[in-house]
């Protein structure tokens, strides 16, 4: 059976005597087999994996910009080589269809070419002459080793999100994968190896809360990036922010989806299926619940189940799939549970996905089309991130109404609005309590040179992912007064009074 080790100062790290830590299982979620063992870290692992980066710091934090961004030119190149075996990898222990799989690493490459371009982003302040013969200039520079710790949905896209942009300022990286869909990781380290990334710069541990809690309590850990569900993510911002790290934790969404009735109602009906069930609903991005306002709804319901119910699912490397299964069993019967809890509190089940199998594959974690409508706000199936191919569609007599709804919402992630109207539109990206919007656009992902987060229970700490906010994230300020007085002048004696400028 394929094994997956720790991947620590630029090899493969472990050797039969048991330095690996524990064993966990990778299960094909298709065929509901297991396909690999994956190393999982404890507390020893974790302080070799700081070790090595922490050495690696010395020498990769003073070499050249220049240097660092050749690097990650020629990874931007290797990467978009190798991106189907990485899509691969990804389908085969995620479930995505390789379609999707390559979307993954096409939007994960957009960080990594936006981090080829970090110079513009790096290159401080001067101000010459503040007072007299004195100069102030800001400066960056990097913190130290970052953690990243990133969730199964995205095994490749999250990671690049963080460390390249982490490694262009100067950092070094311990990354911390999901143990659920370790071997992109694997991938990305390997080929960053080729690229030149120097042995310890990019270090990758799998495991689990014990190998998390080890590198959040770690005295050389600096900064920690995390992805993943809101309980873990407060876990790790409170943690890591205890013992003075600094901290940036996104957690989950529950992403609504606006339709006023003057909306184009065929273009809003794409973009609810394509948005709540594209990638089995395990997007963070996915819109989970439509709000319906006045006359859209019957019309709205109508022309999602007629689309939804044309969606082929099936194993992720079959290219005639429109879904793939669900990461676990468990979370798959989690799913299930939503939809009968929803029957049971008053929804109307348009759809029910909960006897779907794949037929020869009947071990896989398969999950059907579930369309749920006049859903409550007050029912589970409304109240939790589902995570799954299940769309609630909640009914609003007005805008008002349905505005409250969403900013009632203890998530923040992102939102939409569907309508012809110019003047709602506006409205709505102002008074909705999300941190990213999309007009007629039902899954706003902003690109790499904006950023990504939301608000509330959806992400903890101040800064974003990527774009301006991660070069700010993984660096910190310095500013530097100086004063080169010309050496003739005869200097004018202490002076206890408070400097002032003159
Ligand atoms: P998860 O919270 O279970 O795991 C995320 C990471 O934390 C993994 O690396 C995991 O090993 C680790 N972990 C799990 N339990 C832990 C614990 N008790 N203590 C310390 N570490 C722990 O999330 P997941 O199931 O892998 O991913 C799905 C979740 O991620 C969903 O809730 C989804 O909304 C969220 N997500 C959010 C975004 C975003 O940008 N906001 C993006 C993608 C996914």
């Amino acid at each position: 059976m394929k094994t997956v080790t720790h991947w620590i100062n630029g090899k493969p790290f472990g050797d039969d005597s048991g330095a690996y830590g524990t064993w966990g299982s990778v299960t094909d979620p298709a065929t509901g087999e297991v396909t690999a063992q994956v190393a999982m870290a404890g507390a020893e692992q974790v302080d070799t994996a700081v070790a090595a980066a922490k050495q690696a710091y010395a020498t990769w934090s003073t070499s050249s910009l220049a240097h660092r961004i050749t690097i990650l030119y020629r990874y931007r190149e290797l990467l978009n080589a190798r991106r189907d075996d990485l899509a691969a990898l990804i389908t085969a222990e995620q479930g995505k269809t390789h379609a999707d799989a390559l979307g993954e690493v096409a939007r994960g490459l957009e960080i990594v070419e936006l981090a080829c371009g970090l110079g513009t982003a790096l290159k401080g302040e001067t101000s010459t002459g503040v007072s007299s013969q004195i100069d102030v200039a800001s400066i960056r520079q990097p913190l130290g080793v970052i953690v990243g710790i990133s969730p199964f949905n995205f095994p490749a896209m999250i990671s690049m999100w963080m460390f390249p942009m982490a490694i262009a300022c100067g950092n070094t990286f311990v990354h911390k994968p999901s143990s659920k869909a370790p071997s992109a990781s694997m991938l990305l380290a390997e080929l960053a190896a080729e690229a030149g990334v120097p042995d310890g710069v990019l270090n990758i541990l799998h495991g689990d809360e014990v190998a998390v809690n080890a590198l959040l309590d770690h005295p050389d850990v600096a900064a920690v990036s995390f992805v993943g569900s809101t309980p873990v993510a407060r876990h790790v911002y409170t943690r890591a922010s205890a013992s003075g790290k600094r901290v940036q934790a996104l957690g989950e969404a529950k992403n609504h989806m606006l339709v006023l009735p003057d909306a184009d109602l065929d273009a809003a009906a794409d973009a609810a299926v394509t948005a709540a069930y594209g990638s089995a609903g395990q997007r963070c991005m996915a819109v989970s619940v439509v709000v319906a306002v006045g006359s859209a709804g019957d019309a709205l319901v109508s022309r999602i189940a007629e689309r939804a119910t044309k969606i082929k699912i099936g194993p992720g490397n079959d290219p005639t799939s429109d879904m793939g299964p669900l990461i676990t069993k468990a979370h798959r019967d989690e799913v299930a549970d939503y939809v009968a809890g929803a029957a049971a509190q008053g929804a109307d089940v348009i759809l029910d996905g909960r006897g779907f199998t794949v037929e020869g594959l009947e071990n896989g974690h398969w999950m059907g089309i579930s369309l749920l409508d006049k859903v409550s706000t007050d029912s589970d199936a409304y109240r939790n991130e589902i995570f799954g191919p299940v769309l609630c569609v909640l009914r609003a007599e007005t805008y008002e109404e349905a505005m409250a709804i969403i900013n009632g919402s203890p998530y923040g992630n992102a939102s939409a609005i569907f309508t012809r109207d110019g003047g709602a539109a506006r409205r709505f990206q102002l008074e909705v309590e999300t941190g990213m919007v999309g007009v007629n656009v039902p899954m706003p992902v902003p690109v790499g040179y904006h950023s990504f987060g939301g608000w509330k229970d959806s992400a903890f700490g101040d800064h974003r992912m990527y774009g301006s906010e991660a070069t700010h994230f993984y660096t910190r300020g310095k500013v530097i007064t100086s004063r080169w007085p010309d050496p003739a002048e005869t200097p004018a004696g202490p002076d206890l009074g408070f400097p002032a400028s003159h």
